[in-house]
């Protein structure tokens, strides 16, 4: 494949040509920048929670051009740091909480994909730690011995394994091109090939037009630092 040729995803569904280019300048209650899964998840639960909001997405390029379409594809329950650090900021009570919530998301996002017909390949058999040494086996802490791990799948030198059941693996461009498809039906206008010059209070500068609205989120994730889009201050 291509460098450059966004991700091999992608390449398996075919890249979507980007569609409802904003035209001209317009008004609207949420101004969404970024079309990947977190611009998308949360149009589709502001509809969700008040179907008469105006809610727009813009999009650079098309959706899920960015990590949304181009990640390993695990829906997992893990927690992406450190466990004690997560405590040291929010206490045992509020690491709790966040196990919980991020436990909820794999069902949750399963609920939604299955409930909207999303084909996005979703295989949930959990996801499988091994340890090849004494010293990892101490760390992992698993339930499964050699031998199970074996009937698993076969990695030379296992010595003990954890299997976590709440993890699935999914398509990600198949996933981030359903929700966009899901927060269309729902009424949100996602303009594609539309690029944000600048998020300024209330309004976000594109070079087809300005949206304004009262409330402009920039979910722009790895493209936050290199954006001319973050230049401004005051904005959430
Ligand atoms: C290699 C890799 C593997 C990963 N693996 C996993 C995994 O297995 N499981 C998991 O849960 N997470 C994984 N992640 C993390 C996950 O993919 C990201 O956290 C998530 O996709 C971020 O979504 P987002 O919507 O915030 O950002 P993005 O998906 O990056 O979306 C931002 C969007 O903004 C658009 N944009 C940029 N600039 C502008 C502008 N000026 N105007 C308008 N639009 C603009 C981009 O085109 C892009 O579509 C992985 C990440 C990477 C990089």
């Amino acid at each position: 494949m291509r460098n450059g040729g966004v991700s091999f995803w992608w390449q398996q569904v075919g890249l979507p040509t980007p569609s409802d280019r904003l035209d001209g300048d317009v008004t609207c209650d949420v101004a969404i920048v970024g079309g990947g899964l977190t611009g998308l998840w949360t149009a589709h639960y502001l509809r969700e929670a008040d179907p008469s909001l105006d809610v727009r997405v813009l999009e650079a390029e098309f959706a899920g051009f960015g990590a949304s379409g181009r990640n390993g594809g695990w829906l997992s329950s893990e927690l992406p740091g450190s466990p004690r650090a997560y405590a040291r900021a929010g206490g045992e009570e509020g690491l709790a909480r966040m196990r919980a919530a991020v436990r909820a998301t794999v069902d949750e996002v399963i609920g939604v994909t299955t409930r909207a017909g999303i084909d996005a390949d979703v295989v949930r058999h959990g996801v499988l730690h091994v340890a090849r040494s004494a010293a990892q086996a101490e760390r992992l802490r698993g339930e499964l011995d050699a031998e199970q791990v074996a009937a698993r799948i076969r990695v030379a030198g296992a010595v003990s394994g954890h299997l976590d059941p709440d993890c699935a693996r999914v398509q990600p461009a198949r996933l981030v091109a359903g929700v966009a498809d899901l927060v269309r039906a729902q009424g949100v206008r996602v303009h594609e090939g539309t690029r944000v010059r600048s998020v300024e209070p209330g309004a976000a500068v594109t070079q087809r037009g300005t949206v304004r609205a009262p409330v402009v989120l920039r979910c722009l994730e790895g493209f936050t630092a290199g954006s001319p889009a973050t230049a401004a201050t005051g904005c959430r």
